[in-house]
């Protein structure tokens, strides 16, 4: 399915683009669509309102065995890591044409998948291309190094790809998570086996048929649908891939990190969980327009964003202000129907997950927080739908102030003084993302050095896009993971250095 140019994008022409979607489930190994070994398969279900939108085969080792074994070949052959960057920069760019062509399409998987709305879904398809070009270009300009040396010999330090780069994505950002793996991993010369998320394969598997039109060589980017176990783990522990590279939650990530010692040894990097601040100081006075930020911050992508900001803590002289304009705020928020182009909030993933969020709010109750103000829902249906919820009278060490919710849910705290603020901040294991919000910069620029998070943004929303604004690399704390991810830190991550000498005497 190419963009139409002349349809209106209303909700019917989302709606029968839907009814008319291709769908192929099997995986993309060798520069081709391959019938699966096994029989056994999984459905992703529109949580919207619970319709089956694909049948996947549970893919297993025997498949993952083959892709892996696709992609040493093609890495090996030299037909990708064996280009000139330039060369693979061109390759790169058409896929980001393609992938410019078939937005709606794209676009429309993760939406039906994952409930994502569409105007949402489409943003991403946008900041998707952006990124693969912006990364695809500095790969091309990336230099290595010639070292001081005797004048008889000749010292370098190269950067090499890896080789096979195993990639394990989750499903709150279906493509974009996805890209921000292979596109790096692809532009140093790596080949690579994805396994995409369960609940929402559909666009990874359409990518790589994507990029095999493109131009990519066969092999070199395979894409392999199941579920964590055991497709997730035979990539894990496979002894051929050199990489493994991770976004999903913490939990699994500790889990990968057993198996790659168990394995291999290969290189790990993991993009794991959040609990994010985000820290209002009292010098601030538009209270509706700080509120619509920080409710943005915590409820977009109906909080199943890594970096939600999910600890809102407030210098007390403003306490009773903000938190009005915040209730009043969450009020207004509504769910809909995610092909509805109107629709800014969408349902939760799966049943899985909103009964998990409801399980932390009940657990959130019982240690006293009270519900300040909720979302409305505008057509629950049989879907998997809940209102943007903010709570009050919560402390730093309750569950919901300290597990990742992956929901729309916040926690409103105030705080005394500067002190204060930074260790409430800190309360916490993981170290993934925090916003400051005050005019005061020095006192803005010192909590930026002394906050646990890889990423701090002043005075804007918290957001993965704002993470990774061109040529921004960040590297996560604590149980959010490691390893860097975005600008030329990022892309180096995908390559291990190499010492070249030569006597030329
Ligand atoms: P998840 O950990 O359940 O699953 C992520 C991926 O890992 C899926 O593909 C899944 O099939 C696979 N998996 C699960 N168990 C596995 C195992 N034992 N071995 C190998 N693979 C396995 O996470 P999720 O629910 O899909 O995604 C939500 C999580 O992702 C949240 O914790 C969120 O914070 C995190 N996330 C982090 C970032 C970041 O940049 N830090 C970005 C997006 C999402």
């Amino acid at each position: 399915m190419t963009n139409s140019s002349e349809a209106p994008r209303t909700l019917a022409y989302w709606q029968r683009a839907a009814a008319t979607l291709r769908i192929d489930t099997r995986p993309v190994i060798g520069g081709q669509r391959v019938e699966p070994l096994t029989t056994e398969t999984f459905q992703s279900v529109h949580p919207h309102d619970g319709r089956v939108v694909a049948t996947y085969p549970a893919c297993g080792m025997a498949e993952i065995d083959l892709a892996v074994a696709a992609a040493r070949k093609a890495f090996e052959a030299g037909c990708w890591s064996g280009l000139a960057p330039a060369e693979r920069t061109r390759v790169m760019h058409r896929l980001g044409d393609l992938l410019r062509q078939h937005g709606d399409e794209l676009a429309l998987m993760d939406s039906l998948e994952m409930g994502m709305p569409i105007a949402q879904a489409l943003g991403d398809i946008d900041e998707s291309i952006d990124g693969l070009r912006a990364l695809a270009e500095l790969a091309s300009q990336l230099t290595d190094l010639v070292l001081p040396s005797a004048p008889h010999a000749l010292a370098l330090n190269l950067r090499v790809p890896h080789g096979v780069v195993g990639a394990i994505t989750p499903w709150n950002f279906p493509l974009y998570v996805a890209l921000s793996k292979v596109a790096p991993a692809l532009a140093m010369g790596n080949s690579l086996v994805l396994k995409p998320s369960e609940l929402a394969s559909l666009s990874c598997l359409r990518l790589a048929e994507l990029a095999l039109e493109a131009g990519l060589p066969p092999g070199v980017f395979n894409v392999v649908p199941g579920r964590g176990l055991p497709a997730g783990q035979a990539l894990a522990r496979h002894m051929d891939v050199d990489c493994l590279t991770f976004t999903g939650s913490t939990a699994t990530g500790l889990q990968l990190l057993q198996d790659a010692g168990r394995s291999n040894l290969k290189v790990t990097l993991l993009e794991c969980g959040g609990k994010s601040p985000q820290l209002v100081f009292d010098d601030l006075d538009d209270m509706d327009t700080l509120a619509d930020t920080l409710v943005q911050g915590f409820a977009w992508n109906s909080g199943q964003v890594c970096v939600a900001g999910t600890r809102i803590l407030v210098a007390q002289h403003l306490f009773d202000r903000l938190a009005e304009a915040l209730a009043e705020r969450v009020g207004t928020c509504l769910t809909g129907d995610p092909l509805d182009p109107t629709t800014t909030h969408g349902p939760l993933a799966s049943r899985g997950q909103f009964e998990r969020v409801t399980h932390l709010l009940a657990q959130a109750h019982k240690q006293g927080a009270r519900v300040l103000a909720r979302g409305q829902v505008a057509s629950a249906a049989q879907g998997c739908h809940l209102g943007a919820t903010l709570l009050a009278d919560v402390a730093s060490d309750h569950i919901v102030m300290q597990d990742e919710v992956f929901g729309p849910v916040a926690g409103l705290m105030p705080f005394a003084d500067v002190d204060q603020a930074l260790a409430l901040a800190n309360a916490t294991r993981y170290g993934l993302f925090a916003t400051v919000w005050t005019r005061d910069l020095p006192l803005a620029h010192r909590f930026a050095r002394r906050l646990r998070a890889g990423s701090v943004v002043v005075n804007a929303v918290a957001s993965p896009r704002t993470a990774h604004v061109r040529g921004s690399g960040a590297e996560p704390v604590g149980l959010s993971g490691y390893g860097i991810e975005g600008g030329a830190a990022g892309l180096r991550a995908y390559t291990r250095q190499r010492s070249v000498q030569f006597n030329l005497g």
